[in-house]
């Protein structure tokens, strides 16, 4: 099966309750750690590749790694462009061979953001040259920083303004704020409270506004960004092998679970890698000072990248064993 683009994923994930995870990814381990994971779990798959992921790994290696992924795993398989900021780099990225793409238009005013929006939605669903590429828009603007994509403070979306903007620019999906965070410290500690072990709780996710939004669009899809947990079993590990993350903070897993039960079909997941890798290979070094094949630390890496994905498909975004109903439902629109 060639890679996909999001309709089939989101038509089930809606429907039966679950979410896609859409991790980002950077190189050869940390693309194996995922596609190990899903397909012990038989589980469908967006792989997300940013801005700044193309100018470290050059987009060819990643979508030839994508492509390998799909070949070897049979897994259903978006190769989604994170993050967006031009007509031309969503274009490049559609002429390449994605089958998704996200215009990030939040930081421009509200007409701006509608008319850049539409125009990448013309040039993806316009399959005069190629397939149907779904297009995810955002609506508001998460704090903290991804990459390229920084936000000294967010602005939650204004469920008011989602219905003109869907119908004006014909996107397939929408990212919304509603309290999540990029990167690893996704708030300030004067922004938590502390549980009985001094650990940070965030405050919680706005699911009012993910409410209000889905009750304007019922059926349609939501994503959420900037969504990863950052488990704090990575953080202990970092800090105990020579790291310095103190008060690294994400959102409480059951909290996603529940945005997953409802609207939102596509969650973001990249920081929890990061911490996953980065604790894997802290740890080889600490053990094994001697060890200089980079086999031998990025294996160890891949090994947490993998833990902590099947741990997201089968705790968290509930997509375990939804492969194959996925490629049905692909097969019944692609007759
Ligand atoms: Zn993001």
């Amino acid at each position: 099966m060639p890679l996909m683009n999001t309709k089939a994923m989101f038509d089930q994930a809606y429907k039966h309750g679950y979410a896609i995870g859409a991790f980002n990814v950077n190189n050869m381990e940390i693309i194996q750690g995922i596609v190990e994971a899903a397909t012990e779990e038989k589980a469908p798959l967006i792989l997300q590749v940013s801005k700044g992921a193309r100018n470290y790994a050059n987009p060819v290696y990643l979508q030839k790694m994508v492509e390998a992924a799909e070949k070897v795993s049979g897994l259903p398989i978006a190769l989604h462009l994170d993050h967006g900021d031009s007509f031309e780099l969503c274009k490049s990225c559609i002429d390449g061979g994605f089958t998704s793409v996200m215009i990030d238009g939040s930081a421009l005013s509200y007409e701006d953001n509608v008319a850049l929006t539409k125009k990448v939605v013309e040039y993806a669903h316009d399959t005069t040259n190629h397939p149907y590429i779904t297009v995810e828009g955002e609506l508001g603007t998460l704090a903290g920083i991804e990459d390229e994509v920084s936000h000294a403070v967010g602005s939650y979306t204004r469920p008011e303004e989602v219905i003109d903007f869907v119908t004006k620019t014909g996107v397939d999906s929408l990212a919304i704020a509603i309290g999540t965070s990029h990167g690893a410290y996704k708030f300030k500690p004067e922004q938590c409270t502390r549980d009985e072990n001094g650990v940070l709780v965030p405050p919680p996710l706005r699911f009012d506004i993910l409410e209000a939004v889905s009750e304007k669009l019922p059926g349609f899809p939501i994503v959420l960004h900037g969504s990863s947990s950052v488990p704090q079993e990575f953080v202990q590990i970092i800090n105990a092998n020579g790291g310095k993350m103190p008060d690294a903070v994400g959102i409480p897993e059951a909290q996603l679970r529940k945005a997953a039960t409802m609207s939102v079909c596509k969650i973001n997941i990249d920081s929890d890698l990061r911490l996953g890798c980065t604790a894997g290979i802290r740890k080889h070094f600490a053990e094994h000072p001697e060890h200089f094949d980079p086999r031998q630390y990025l294996g160890d890496a891949r090994a947490n990248i993998k833990k902590v994905v099947k741990h997201k498909l089968t705790e968290v975004l509930g997509c375990a064993g939804k492969a194959d109903e996925i490629i049905a439902k692909y097969n019944e629109m692609n007759k």
